[in-house]
């Protein structure tokens, strides 16, 4: 068989539609059920360059399985990695340039990413489906390339308000040649796009993925004490996020040097598993925040992933703090809080668009604009546990609500639906 550059992810998870109607409204569960029931027999097929790693391989891991247990059909390809490194290379600098950095990309790289492209592109030809979706911008020009009958729809994880112009000039006719243009927040489309190709499909997480398991604290604090070293026993904050100037850490551990006045034995614990094969400006944050913390026994930070089982460590903290901070002052969204939040955490936000999506001050949470706000409201929540639990809820319903997986699948019904139609 010759060798092909698409390639088919086999998914092995399967899950059944009971297991995710329970997180839905009688309402939305009826509405999930129609659109679903208009597709059945319809094929779906999402496209995007790996099987694992990354964000966006996370949603469709989950989407897939969505779909198939409703009866749409639907899978899911990926770029051979043989495909070589030069088109990784090309393409990431295309990625950059789609947000903003002034990359030169020469005359022979646009034509090797043609080339390719052109390639993909007779492979996508192939595919047998109703609706392709493209995801992310490796495959942007492929997807244009093809002559399709089927609909296209293109889905841009990122932030293209402000792009840069050169590489943006050209891939546009490429964009425009797609049915419709996914982002996941307003703020990341490109003005010149015409409003009525753009879709906004909020994030969501998916309530039956390990990563959002629910675990006692007895249980979680031992893990902690186990895999981490931190005292059981003691009031626990803790950010748990990559190590990013966004995400200002230096702004935590001032607050928590304040909040130790009213609680001596607090402990912080800041995690924040460097997973990217290569992450230098993470490197240089976690450094920085390493030597202000210094040896400080009541500190604990996690950055190295060796050794360590991240998924497992990520959910345990999540659970076991008992305070969760998240001190961004730029977040696309900021799936670490929909995650706490799921959790029953009342979450103490920075002032961050995305995150001010999720909490609504002093309801199920609350966005704090300073350190010294920062250490109020964490003396608050951990004097008042009470209100900490009546907060908690009111976060898990406000995720229940709104950014749960199964209402992310019928914004993609609804989609696939309307291109159809
Ligand atoms: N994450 C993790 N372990 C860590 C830090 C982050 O598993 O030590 C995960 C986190 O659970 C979330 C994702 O990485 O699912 C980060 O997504 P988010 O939208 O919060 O932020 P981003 O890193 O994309 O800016």
């Amino acid at each position: 068989m010759p060798q092909t550059i698409l390639k088919k992810v086999i998914l092995t998870k399967q899950i059944r539609r009971a297991d995710f109607l329970k997180f839905m409204s009688a309402r939305k569960k009826r509405d999930l059920l129609r659109q679903s029931s208009y597709l059945v027999g319809k094929r779906v097929v999402h496209i995007n360059a790996v099987a694992d790693g990354g964000g966006v391989a996370e949603i469709l891991a989950s989407l897939i399985p969505y779909l198939r247990s409703l009866s749409v059909e639907s899978d899911w390809y990926f770029i051979n990695p043989d495909v070589g490194k030069r088109f990784f290379e090309i393409t990431n600098k295309i990625h950059n340039a789609l947000q903003g950095a002034p990359v030169k990309i020469s005359g022979r790289e646009w034509a090797e990413y043609k080339e390719i492209s052109r390639r993909i592109a007779e492979e996508l030809e192939k595919i047998d489906c109703d609706i392709l979706a493209i995801n992310d911008s490796q495959l942007l020009l492929a997807g244009h390339l093809a002559h399709l009958t089927k609909h296209k729809i293109y889905f841009s994880h990122i932030d293209t308000s402000s792009v840069f112009k050169p590489v943006w000039k050209k891939l546009f006719p490429a964009i425009l040649s797609y049915h419709r243009v996914v982002f996941s927040n307003r703020d990341f489309v490109n003005g010149s796009l015409p409003d009525s190709k753009v879709k906004i499909f909020t994030p969501a997480i998916d309530p039956l993925a390990p990563k959002q398991k629910i675990i006692p604290p007895k249980e979680t604090r031992l893990y902690l004490k186990k895999q981490g070293g931190i005292p059981a026993h003691c009031p626990l904050i803790a950010q748990i996020s990559r190590f990013d100037i966004w995400k200002t850490p230096m702004g935590i551990i001032q607050a928590f040097r304040i909040v130790q006045n009213t609680y001596p034995n607090a402990q912080l614990v800041l995690v924040g598993f460097n997973t990217a094969k290569d992450n230098p400006a993470a490197k240089i944050v976690y450094k920085d925040i390493a030597a202000v913390a210094g040896k400080s026994r009541d500190i604990f930070l996690f950055f190295n992933p060796k050794g360590k089982n991240v998924l497992e460590f990520t959910v345990m903290a999540q659970n076991g703090a008992d305070i969760i901070v998240q001190n961004s002052i730029k977040e696309g969204f900021g799936l670490v809080v929909t995650e706490a939040m799921w959790k029953r955490q009342a979450v103490i936000g920075g002032p961050a668009l995305g995150i001010r999506k999720q909490i609504r001050n002093g309801k199920n949470g609350f966005i704090v604009k300073s350190p010294e706000e920062m250490a109020q409201k964490i003396i608050f929540l951990l004097s008042h546990p009470v209100e900490r639990k009546r907060m908690g809820n009111a976060a898990r319903k406000t995720v229940f609500g709104s950014f749960l997986f199964p209402r992310l699948v019928l914004d993609h019904l609804k989609l696939y639906q309307s291109c159809l139609k």
